[in-house]
């Protein structure tokens, strides 16, 4: 690890006991062991200029100019290495980049996502309409040159607006989807569909989370904004039940499937906001004895803390990749009888100025 990277915790570890101090102790952050290369899904938008240059990018921040970029320091190199090829062939094929300002042209971004452990990878060609020019020859070219390629999936964003995906969506190669394996459970993953970007931490990340609610097999858990079900999936051997809801069907879907998957009997997924639910299964009188939430970067809702507090379960595990709306929503556990134990900070996206942390709560016995 260079001095470089241990400055950077240094600094992220300041910024988390600025903002989390005031409620309880925090631990020394976890860095990664190598931390390059990490980032498992990879974003590129098509641009070009007037001399019909094509390049893949990124939009500057805060506006909708692409900058070129080949390869990035913290991209999986399959993924920058597939990117540049689809570019070149574009060039060989007469696509042309989709152009937001006019509606016209063909290709609007390129989504590569890679499975740590199966080695799997899918590539997600967004076009701008429902059509796709010498479709096989293309497909058999990408493959040719990237055989590691297992699925590619066409989706179709008509729309001008800076959504990368839209709703519509065909296989073009392939099973249309990739699994993973987390936490030595089987995920798949569907292009719509969230999936931590830093396996090796994410397995750091969920040991801690599942560690802090230190389950004994008795207990019923609540998994709320569950994605594709993984942090209860990887907790479900050691409780009596997870039930987990998350808002985009997509990724519930998913959910199902991989508790087929890994063939478990006790873990239901539902889809909706995770407030609303919460404020219904609260005014049934369900309770919880541990809940793991995992919202956004925006932070949860008034509706669901007030839900889960009414609920009481002894503990909630909260995992949070915005510590300011961390802070904000300590704030409300703490005035509704919670206790903040204590957090640990993991460095799930080395070199950005993001960091993810996790939370014990647990409930004061009055
Ligand atoms: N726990 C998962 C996903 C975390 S990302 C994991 O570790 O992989 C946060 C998730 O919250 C996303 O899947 C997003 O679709 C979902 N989400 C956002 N707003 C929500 C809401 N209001 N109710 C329920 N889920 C929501």
């Amino acid at each position: 690890m260079g001095k470089k990277y241990s400055e950077s915790l240094e600094y992220k570890q300041k910024m988390i006991e600025k903002l989390i101090r005031p409620f309880c102790k925090v631990n020394k952050i976890i860095g990664m062991d190598e931390p390059y290369f990490y980032r498992n899904k990879v974003h590129a938008v098509v641009g070009g200029d007037r001399k019909g240059n094509i390049y893949a990018g990124t939009y500057e921040a805060g506006s909708h100019k692409i900058v070129p970029i080949d390869k990035c320091l913290l991209d999986n190199e399959k993924a920058d290495a597939i990117i540049a090829t689809v570019i070149k062939l574009m060039k060989s094929f007469k696509y042309r980049p989709y152009n937001e300002d006019t509606g016209r042209g063909f290709l609007r971004h390129i989504l590569i996502r890679t499975a740590e452990v199966t080695g799997e990878i899918m590539v997600t060609l967004v076009v701008g309409e429902n059509i796709f020019p010498s479709k096989s020859n293309f497909i058999k070219a990408l493959t040719a040159e990237h055989p590691e390629i297992t699925t590619i999936v066409m989706n179709v964003n008509s729309k001008r607006t800076s959504m990368v995906l839209g709703e519509k969506e065909e296989t073009l190669y392939g099973k249309g989807y990739i699994e993973d394996i987390l936490c030595g459970k089987r995920f798949r993953i569907s292009s719509k569909s969230f999936y931590q970007v830093n396996h090796e931490q994410t397995e750091k990340l969920y040991n801690i989370a599942i560690g802090y609610a230190a389950l004994t097999g008795k207990e019923n858990v609540f998994d709320a904004y569950s994605g594709i079900g993984t942090i209860g999936i990887c907790a479900s051997d050691n409780a009596l039940s997870v039930t987990g809801v998350e808002l985009n069907r997509d990724a519930v879907k998913d959910a199902l499937t991989n508790c087929k998957l890994n063939n478990l009997k006790n873990v239901k997924f539902m889809a909706g906001d995770a407030g609303e639910h919460m404020e219904k299964e609260a005014a049934s009188g369900r309770k919880y004895d541990v809940v793991f939430m995992d919202p956004p970067r925006s932070g949860s809702s008034l509706k669901f803390i007030n839900s889960v507090c009414k609920m009481a379960p002894s503990k909630v595990v909260y995992i949070s990749c915005g510590p300011e709306s961390l802070a904000r929503d300590l704030q409300l556990f703490k005035k509704k009888g919670y206790r903040v134990v204590e957090c640990q900070p993991v460095d799930m996206f080395g070199w950005t100025g993001h960091v993810e942390c996790v939370v014990l709560l647990t409930k004061v016995q009055k």
